[in-house]
């Protein structure tokens, strides 16, 4: 279920030829019908980039709290596991490093990235909220940033900001003076991490994310050096609120679910690159 605010049908065509795959183009924001039954409800609906959820902060709000309202009514109607996905930016700019999902995060509740920020704390807040009063079976994943193929070119986030500039020879825009970190997971390990969260009981939040940190400025010599690109660093405004350090803990993911990611950066980033190669060429901006 998709309304493609932030997503794009590219995304999932090759799921429509599958026997067992129905698509709903629905705003999960408004009240949520589904006949049959239900196992598993995965509330993932969000605008993620900084740079989308401040261009609909609006929207983001509601997601994150008239969407998990409708869709824990339903997981309750329908007795199904309710999984949502919460965020690292719970912990805002963290004055606690690495971040353990005890640690109850330093948010500004009206800064611009508050929007999202808080919207998942509310997020989490609901989820615990049925599970407790009502019994729902729920759990609640925090990711960490996760790359990979099928990102938008042009969703503002570093990466795809960083290997886009790279591909077409221009200036690579670091924000600040790029000593901010950032802990970057392969798409892969995440979604191997959530599935293991789904398949389990456990209702206490768990950090999936890799522990790898490096600082935004390497990331970006990084992708230069990957792309073999001429491009320069050249240094932005850093934006309001933007976290100093980010890496998680990720013990809890070990012990719960035996989880631990795999892949390493310099492995995803050639098979991320891939896919971006191809996108630039063919020129799309999406
Ligand atoms: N960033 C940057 N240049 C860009 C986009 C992002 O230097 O063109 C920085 C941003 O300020 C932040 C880090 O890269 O410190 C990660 O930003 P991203 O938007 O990918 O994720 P988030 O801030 O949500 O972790």
């Amino acid at each position: 279920m998709d309304n493609f605010l932030t997503g794009s049908v590219e995304n999932i065509e090759h799921l429509f030829p599958l026997e067992h795959f129905e698509f709903y183009n629905h705003d999960v924001t408004k009240f949520v019908h589904v006949p049959g039954e239900l196992d598993y409800i995965l509330h993932f609906a969000s605008p993620a980039s900084p740079i989308d959820y401040l261009q609909m902060p609006i929207q983001t709000l509601k997601v994150g709290s008239l969407a998990p309202y409708n869709l824990l009514g339903l997981a309750r109607v329908k007795n199904a596991r309710f999984m949502i996905a919460s965020t690292s930016e719970v912990y805002g700019d963290p004055n606690v490093h690495p971040q353990p999902e005890t640690y109850w995060g330093h948010v500004n509740p009206i800064g611009p990235r508050g929007v999202y920020d808080e919207a998942k704390r509310f997020q989490e807040a609901i989820t615990m909220a049925y599970h407790t009063y009502h019994g729902v079976n729920t759990g609640i994943v925090r990711i960490f940033n996760t790359y990979g193929p099928r990102m938008r070119l042009d969703d503002g986030r570093a990466l795809p900001a960083f290997m886009s500039q790279a591909l077409r020879g221009e200036d690579i825009t670091v924000f600040g003076d790029g000593s901010q970190t950032r802990s970057f997971c392969y798409v892969d390990d995440l979604v191997d991490g959530i599935f293991r969260l789904t398949m389990s009981d456990y209702h206490e939040p768990v950090n999936i994310g890799n522990p790898a940190e490096i600082t935004i400025k390497e990331f970006a010599e990084e992708i230069v050096e990957l792309t073999g690109s001429n491009s320069t660093i050249s240094y932005r405004d850093l934006p309001k609120d933007d976290p100093k350090q980010r890496r998680p803990d990720i013990t809890r993911a070990k012990e719960v679910l035996n989880w631990e990611p795999k892949v390493s950066r310099s492995e995803g980033l050639k098979v991320t690159l891939d896919y971006f190669k191809n996108k630039v060429e063919v020129g799309v901006g999406s």
